[in-house]
């Protein structure tokens, strides 16, 4: 689950890591109340306007603006709440701002140079462990980063049971070219950091700048957290930091029906039951020179309405040019998903796209029955190889 960099910035700063400060805006008036307020907490007398987005590259596409006065922020607000913010990192067609935070501005002049560094947290699932990916060239493009200056990339390996160790930390604070105040500041930050990563059950911190301030503060400017889904159940506190206007609407609606779905790129619906077959089912595929349009996983209870539900989602995309219907009859009975492609079929109307089904296991001798005396156009086919193969000849 991704989520915004304000609510990234709130659960970071609760485990003691150094943020710029920053109160949420949905109107320019609430975007002013803001600034207000965070004049007051902390005194400062320029704004930085962020679009929130679950998309990176924001200031590239005008989405982050400085305003040195109330009257800017109000000004600043209005052009970015409800504008249409194209980024690199967006779909083709952008995405809506819902959201502006409010921040304080952290580049303020002082004793020292600001410093814009980048940091990560993910898990190496090569070798099983945490790692912390970092690097002085912070702020811009860390792809750019990795192609021109590869040598100015370091990495630190985390061992999950001992978790980050001190001399660790103060070797990525060495390695940032940190001294004096900045230096334990800097170990301070990083400590923080994993252990907010691994509290969460993170899958990705992405910080990119942490700030050296000219103070010698270290803060998080940015913030990209991805909790794991899987881990959600342990926090149940952040579940309704979920942002629905974010995701993809079938995905959202596949979810609220309890259908494991993930929309791809490729032309062939696909309806199995349980994951790996699901998995085994887009190779076979794939196999045969075609290319699935999603992962949809029914799960081992699905009944005649989750078939028809999953039927309706798949159908909802407009490059679906088949539909492989892969159901393994265990816990759930074949018959029963046949009566739920021929309900789908009367309910949803005429359906367009040629569906090839291949019910395996209980009652899948009812289940043909079903389809056959249905009157319906649905191919038949025992045999995964052979499914795919009809799917070849049907898709082209
Ligand atoms: P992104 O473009 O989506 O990665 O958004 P960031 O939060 O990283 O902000 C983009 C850029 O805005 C940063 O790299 C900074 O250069 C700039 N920026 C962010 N906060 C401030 C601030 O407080 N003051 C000033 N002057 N610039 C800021
Ligand atoms: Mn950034």
């Amino acid at each position: 689950m991704n989520l915004h960099e304000y609510q990234g910035k709130e659960i970071l700063s609760t485990f003691g890591v150094g943020i710029q400060r920053g109160i949420v805006a949905s109107t320019p008036e609430e975007a002013v109340e803001a600034a207000r307020k965070l004049h007051e907490q902390t005194g400062t007398n320029w704004w930085v306007v962020k679009a929130q987005i679950h998309a990176g590259g924001r200031g590239k596409g005008g989405g982050v603006k400085l305003a040195k006065s109330l009257e800017e922020v109000k000004e600043k607000a209005s052009q970015i709440i409800g504008m249409n913010l194209v980024t690199p990192q967006t779909p083709r067609e952008g995405k809506k701002v819902h959201q502006v935070l409010i921040a304080e501005d952290v580049y303020y002049p002082g004793p020292g140079p600001t410093k814009e560094i980048y940091m990560s947290v993910l898990l190496n699932r090569q070798i099983g462990k945490f790692m912390m990916m970092y690097s002085p060239q912070g702020g811009m493009d860390i792809e750019e980063v990795a192609e021109s200056h590869p040598d100015q990339i370091f990495t630190e390996i985390v061992e999950p049971s001992t978790g980050l160790l001190d001399f660790q930390a103060r070797r990525i604070a060495f390695n940032l070219g940190m001294q004096g105040q900045a230096f334990k500041e800097m170990v301070r930050f990083v400590h923080a950091l994993y252990k907010a990563f691994v509290s969460i059950d993170a899958s990705l911190f992405e910080i990119n700048p942490v700030l050296k301030t000219s103070d010698d503060r270290i803060i998080a400017v940015d913030a990209k957290v991805v909790l794991d889904d899987n881990g959600l159940i342990r926090h149940p506190e952040y579940t309704a930091l979920r942002d629905i206007r974010e995701e993809d609407p079938t995905e959202v609606e596949a979810r609220e029906a309890g259908l494991n779905f993930v929309k791809l790129d490729g032309n062939v619906g696909c309806m199995v039951n349980g994951a790996g077959l699901a998995m085994a089912t887009m190779d076979i595929i794939k196999l045969y020179g075609g290319n699935p349009a999603n992962f949809l996983d029914v799960g081992g209870t699905a009944d005649a309405a989750r078939v028809e539900k999953a039927f309706r989602i798949i159908l909802k995309d407009p490059n679906v040019k088949a539909i492989l219907i892969n159901i393994f009859g265990g816990i759930v009975r074949c018959d029963r998903v046949a009566q739920g492609i021929v309900d789908a079929y009367k309910n949803v109307g005429d359906i367009p796209v040629p569906i090839i089904v291949r019910l395996q296991g209980t009652n899948a001798e009812e289940a043909k029955k079903i389809l056959d005396e249905s009157g319906l156009k649905v191919h038949s086919v025992i045999a995964l190889q052979e499914a795919a193969e009809k799917v070849r000849e049907l898709v082209g």
